[in-house]
This record gives C-alpha cells, sequence and structure tokens, in this order.
C-alpha cells in the first residue's frame, strides 16, 4: 500500500517534470498579448496540441521548459494572430486571374490594361477585371459600354467597379444576358444605367447578376485554386483568421474538401451567402458547425440591406448631396430581409448584415429589434457590417441590442476624397464613426472587406489610427476625433474580431489555454512612427503553434 503511494508519487512527478507531449518556446520576443492581466511578455510556451501553455519572460519559462525546443524571434515583435473580421476569400483568390485595374487614372488607361490582359486569352473567353473607380477618373462619371466596344467588339467584357457593388460591361457581354438590358425596366434592388432607353454597360448592384449569370461559372478545381491563392495571400499578411462575407453552399464544400486534406492554414469563419441553399444547410446543422481540425467553421449569415457610397447605392435617410432625388437603394426588400432574418433567429445563427446608408443601418436595427424582442438581451452578437453611415441617434442602440459594428478602417481613407460630396458635412459626424460607437461601448470588430481593400491589416492598422492616406494627407486625419488609439486598433484586429466569432476562448490574445496563434512583426505597431505602421511586415505567421508563412530572406533563417 505504502510502496505503491510512494510509487505512484514518484510516477507524478515524473510526469510532471517531462511532460508527455512536446513543448516549444519561443524567445527574444517583445509580446503584446492583448490581454489585460498580462500586456507584455518576453517567452510564450505551446504544447504540440497547439494550446499555450504559458506566457512569461524568458528566464522564468526557460526554467520552466527545460526540454522544450526553441524558437529564437530574434527581437522580432509579437502580437495576436490577426484576424480580419471581414473579408471575401473567393474574391480575393480570383484576382490572379482578373485584370487588376486598381488605381487607374484614366479610362484609356483602364482599357490599355485590359488591352494587355486580353493578348493571353483564349479567343472566345471573358475578359474579367476589377478594380476600377471613375472618382479617380478626370470626368468622373460612370463609363460606358462604348468605351469598350472599340477594343473588345466581340469579346465579353466584364468589370467589377472598385466596391463590387457595380460593373462597367461592353455589348458582346451584354448580348449574352438573358433579358434584353434596353427599355424602361429595373430589376428589384438594382439599377441599368440607360441613355433614353438603351442600356449604356454600367449594371448597380442586383443588376450585375443579369450578365455575371450568363459567365460560365468556376470548376471545382478552379475554386479550391483561387481558395489556396488567397489563404496564401492570407497569412503572407499575417493573418490567422479570416471571417468569410458570405459563402454559397457550392463553395462552401470545396472549402470542406480543402480542411479534410488539411490545406487550410488559418482560421475561417464562414458566413452563409443570404437566404440560400447554404443557410439552409447551417439550419440543418442547428446554426452552427465547425470541422474537427477547427480552421473551418459556419455559424452566420450575411445579409445585404443595401448597395455601397461610391456607386450611390447607399441607403440614405435623405436625398445624396450630389444627386437630388436619389436615395440609394434597398438591395434586398425590408420584407424579404426581415424573412431571413427570421429564419435564421430561429435557426440560432448569428445574423451580420451589410448596412453603409442611415437608412440602411437604421432598417438594420428596427429589423433587429423587431425579430430578437426580449431576446436582444442575450449573448446573440448580431453584426453589422460596415455600419458605415449611421445617424447619430442611431449609435446607441447598436449597444442597446448588444450588437458588433463590423468595420472597415481603409474605407474611411479610401471614401474621404469624395464621401463629403456624396453626404455633405453634417452627415459625416456619423460617417466612419469609430470612436463615437466605443463610446457607447459597442463592441468593433475591424477588417479590410479584401478584395475591395488591400488584405494587409496594416494598412487598416494605418488608417485606424491616422486617418490619413499613405502620403499623410490630410495633415492631422480627417475627422480626426474619430481616430482610435494603437491599442484600440490592435484589438480590433484580434480581441474584437475574435469576439465578433464568438472564438475569445480561443484566439484574439496570447494568454495560456488559448491557442498559439501569432504574428511576428518586424517593427513594433505600438511605438513606430504612424507613417511607418502601414509598412511593418510579417517576418512568420504562426497557427496552432506551426509557421503557416515565414517571409523570404535573403541571410539567415525567419523567425
Ligand atoms: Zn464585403
Amino acid at each position: 500500500m505504502r510502496l505503491s503511494v510512494r510509487f505512484s508519487v514518484i510516477a507524478l512527478l515524473a510526469t510532471a517534470m517531462v511532460p508527455l507531449y512536446a513543448t516549444t518556446l519561443l524567445t527574444h520576443a517583445r509580446i503584446h498579448t492583448m490581454d489585460p492581466d498580462r500586456p507584455v511578455a518576453t517567452a510564450l510556451a505551446w504544447g504540440d496540441d497547439g494550446k499555450l501553455l504559458a506566457v512569461g519572460e524568458a528566464a522564468d519559462l526557460i526554467k520552466r521548459y527545460p526540454e522544450a525546443s526553441t524558437v529564437d524571434a530574434q527581437g522580432g515583435i509579437v502580437v495576436p494572430g490577426l484576424i480580419d473580421a471581414h473579408g471575401h476569400l473567393l474574391g480575393l483568390g480570383i484576382l490572379s486571374n482578373q485584370v487588376d485595374l486598381v488605381g487607374s487614372k484614366t479610362k484609356a488607361e483602364a482599357i490599355e490594361r485590359l488591352k494587355a490582359w486580353a493578348v493571353k486569352l483564349p479567343p472566345d473567353a471573358w475578359l474579367i477585371g476589377r478594380g476600377w473607380d471613375q472618382n479617380r477618373w478626370p470626368e468622373k462619371s460612370f463609363p460606358s459600354a462604348a468605351d469598350l466596344d472599340k477594343a473588345f467588339p466581340e469579346r465579353p467584357v466584364y468589370l467589377e467597379r472598385v466596391d463590387g457593388h457595380a460593373v462597367w460591361v461592353n455589348s458582346a457581354a451584354m448580348k449574352r444576358a438573358k433579358r434584353a438590358l434596353d427599355g424602361d425596366w429595373q430589376p428589384e434592388g438594382g439599377r441599368i444605367q440607360r441613355l433614353g432607353s438603351k442600356a449604356s454597360g454600367v449594371l448597380i448592384d442586383s443588376a450585375q447578376a443579369l450578365v455575371r449569370d450568363a459567365m460560365p461559372p468556376l470548376t471545382p478545381q478552379q475554386t479550391r485554386d483561387a481558395y489556396r491563392h488567397a489563404f496564401a495571400d492570407a497569412v503572407a499578411a499575417g493573418l490567422t483568421g479570416v471571417h468569410d462575407a458570405g459563402v454559397s453552399l457550392d463553395d462552401f464544400k470545396q472549402l470542406q474538401a480543402l480542411a479534410s486534406a488539411g490545406e487550410i492554414p488559418l482560421r475561417l469563419y464562414e458566413m452563409a451567402d443570404g437566404n440560400n441553399a447554404a443557410l439552409e444547410w447551417l439550419c440543418q446543422q442547428g446554426g452552427h458547425w465547425t470541422d474537427p481540425s477547427g480552421r473551418l467553421r459556419m455559424h452566420a449569415v450575411k445579409l445585404y440591406m443595401d448597395g455601397a457610397l461610391g456607386s450611390r447605392g447607399a441607403a440614405l435617410l435623405t436625398d445624396y448631396n450630389d444627386d437630388h432625388g436619389n436615395r440609394g437603394i434597398f438591395v434586398t426588400s425590408p420584407e424579404a430581409y426581415r424573412t431571413a432574418v427570421e429564419k435564421a433567429h430561429r435557426c440560432q445563427a448569428q445574423v451580420a448584415t451589410h448596412a453603409i446608408g442611415d437608412r440602411g443601418n437604421r432598417t438594420v436595427l428596427d429589423t433587429y429589434q423587431a425579430v430578437l424582442g426580449k431576446d436582444a438581451a442575450n449573448d446573440n452578437r448580431w453584426r453589422v457590417e460596415h455600419a458605415q453611415i449611421v445617424a447619430l441617434e442611431d449609435i446607441p442602440r447598436f449597444a442597446q441590442l448588444r450588437l458588433i459594428a463590423s468595420m472597415q478602417p481603409t474605407h474611411a481613407t479610401s471614401d474621404m476624397p469624395w464621401a463629403e460630396q456624396r453626404l455633405g458635412v453634417a452627415r459625416l459626424k456619423g460617417a466612419y464613426a469609430w470612436q463615437r460607437f466605443i463610446h457607447e461601448r459597442v463592441p468593433l470588430a475591424f477588417g479590410s472587406d479584401f478584395p475591395v481593400e488591400s488584405v494587409n491589416p496594416m494598412l487598416g492598422m494605418y488608417a485606424a489610427v491616422t486617418r490619413q492616406d499613405l502620403s499623410g494627407q490630410p495633415p492631422g486625419g480627417w475627422f480626426p476625433d474619430q481616430r482610435v488609439s494603437r491599442i484600440q486598433a490592435l484589438a480590433g484586429f484580434t480581441r474584437g474580431a475574435a469576439y465578433a466569432a464568438f472564438m475569445e476562448a480561443e484566439v484574439g490574445m496570447l494568454k495560456p489555454g488559448l491557442r498559439a496563434d501569432f504574428v511576428i512583426l518586424n517593427g513594433d505597431p505600438l511605438t513606430v512612427a504612424p507613417r511607418e505602421i502601414a509598412d511593418l511586415k510579417p517576418l512568420s505567421t504562426w497557427v496552432d503553434g506551426k509557421a503557416v508563412y515565414r517571409a523570404p530572406q535573403k541571410n539567415g533563417a525567419t523567425p
């Protein structure tokens, strides 16, 4: 009896000294944990299950884990893995098959880029591009099919505007639409731009589908390849998580195949694309589905209320300042929208709704309030995606309904050159009003809306902290009272994004028990000069304690 007790004590001691699993220790780092109880540290230890065992000082942890294999961070700065709370993975992935029109300064320049690309295409293939923005061109007006027809009389051309809420197409593409675009009819939730009764070649919001539906769909193989491209871009940017804002059931099946094959290097939080097959499937799963590796989950539905500001599709309470009589559009009718929200509520799925204009946001708030009823007091964490222009009196309602504002700092700095023309100065008080949401204690989650904006979260950090463009304009920042602190910006891309996906017990901080998801950066986002935040680069990106990305380096190994 006595012997066996002593034996088990010895066995216990042996277990404590030599863990049954391998431990890895990261040292020579400055670590911002985002854990309020221990904001800074110099070392991390994790087990081979990918969970953090300890966060602390290197000297202590080396003593505690003498057998651990070590990773030398070479003086790098470690932050929790960055999470983009609103991106479009497939959209990012297919960029490699599309003409990049971002930054074209004239229509002619855009057409030159298209011509250069078309040389590589088979003769009957669609020419697909994205990223044009008429606000950057001298004439500032929408382009037309005629602009494209001279260069592309036969080949269909389909070009998404930078915000994804309008397309510019040529006559060959319009000819392929099932219904003739000329006439005086308009689709629900969209607009066909016309000159007289003739479609001019720009299709807004739901009208895009009239031509898009005529395009050959991606094959499953092309879909998986596009996702692989997107994963590689995301981890190279320091992202360990993405909230994927709208996935069809077919595309989700390809993601499941990639997850089963162990090919997803970061954590994906998927939102079903509207009141469609993916939501139906999610409801059959009880509103929540996670794959065994924890890399792929679905628990949300992404709905659309209105359009976007650049294409004047954002639904406003009063007329556009630069287009009298126009108050924007609802992409979904309020009745159909409410039906979808009710369905998601019954299924216990999280609702995330795109709302840009103050009328769009108000309708979302009214609907959430009506559908949640007393349940609003519970932890539903429904989200408003963008929450871009909100009437000041509506901001406290986000807190009352316990909602999350999922906002994209780079949208503010991209839109600031022309937002005042669209909205007038008075409405700008509630536009991109991050600090007003924080003041009302509304949880913020930050993202980029890639590929609308760059996937690089450091650009979001920079925009959030400065409200300036990359050349430092305007001096002091655009409505500088709405800038956020560096910690608030980093929280938006870590803790805040984790909370918005119900994942705060797993990620968003570096703390024992949570996942060893982190990034080693080449500089400190909390101390470098503001402009330098935009240039910070990941040296390596880690998920579940394993490097999923290492920056190429000329000399020596990357930490
Ligand atoms: Zn989006």
